[in-house]
């Protein structure tokens, strides 16, 4: 039997729209690139890369010089983002914005990160298979965990924030699940707003975390098995690019 394969991304794609994510996910169509994806990605991977310096030398001048070069690289593996920047100052001036709110938030100076850009993964059951990429994972010399992940965008509004952890969540999960150590702190890093999310996950909330996951994938299963995947309007169909070949607004 072929495992159903769901990360994070996947189960959020699915509860926000079922239609979107069999575009996404089954029928494979393409979709251009996009700016804020892209700059995002531009800022996870320096980042990374900010951690291969000497501690000292981990300064927001060394991380913003790293912009041109990483974006160069980019777009030598992904041609077509040679013409999505309409303003080259606009695009590097809002990038250096988000690495100066990063330095607010964080002093990559006063600490040695375990594992950057960390898959987990594990079959939950025979039927599913889970894994995602940690952006950070610390392991503190007394064995504590923190799983770190970095949003280029603000902060949810109050009252959301537990729906924002759900993929940290997953993270815990798997990481628990293969090494048997609960994580001790979740940190999610909004770089849009200079805002931190902190969250200390408890067994019970993992097992809730992975029922969820478990439902979810019944769902997915009988929206295969069954071809029928709802599309559910939203604010987000503003933001979506197969909005014109959408049965929701081509009735
Ligand atoms: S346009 Fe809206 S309803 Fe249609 S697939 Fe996109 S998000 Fe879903």
């Amino acid at each position: 039997m072929t495992k159903l394969r769901l990360s994070p991304s996947r189960v959020a794609e699915f509860n926000n729209c079922p239609q979107l994510y069999k575009y996404r996910v089954i029928d494979l169509l393409p979709e251009p690139p996009s700016i804020d994806a892209e700059r995002g990605t531009l800022i996870h991977t320096i980042l990374e890369d900010i951690f291969e310096l000497p501690s000292g030398e981990r300064t927001l001048a060394n991380a913003t010089d790293l912009l041109p070069e990483r974006w160069q690289k980019q777009i030598s593996e992904k041609p077509e983002l040679a013409n999505l920047v309409p303003n080259d100052k606009e695009f590097s001036d809002r990038a250096g914005a988000l690495l100066s709110n990063y330095f607010a938030l964080e002093d990559p100076q006063s600490f040695e990160p375990t594992y950057r850009e960390l898959h987990l993964e594990m079959d939950l059951s025979e039927k599913l298979y889970l894994h995602g990429y940690v952006d950070r994972l610390d392991v503190a010399p007394t064995g504590e965990v923190r799983i770190v992940d970095y949003k280029t965008g603000k902060a949810p509004k109050p009252g959301w924030e537990e729906k924002a952890l759900f993929q940290l969540r997953v993270y815990a999960l798997l990481y628990w699940r293969n090494h048997g150590v609960v994580p001790r702190l979740l940190q999610l890093i909004y770089l849009g707003d200079t805002k931190l999310i902190r969250s200390t996950p408890t067994e019970s909330e993992l097992l809730a975390t992975e029922k969820t996951l478990f439902r979810v994938a019944e769902e997915i299963l009988k929206a295969i098995s069954e071809d029928s995947f709802a599309p559910k309007p939203s604010k987000l169909c503003d933001w979506c690019y197969f909005k014109s070949i959408c049965p929701a607004h081509n009735s």
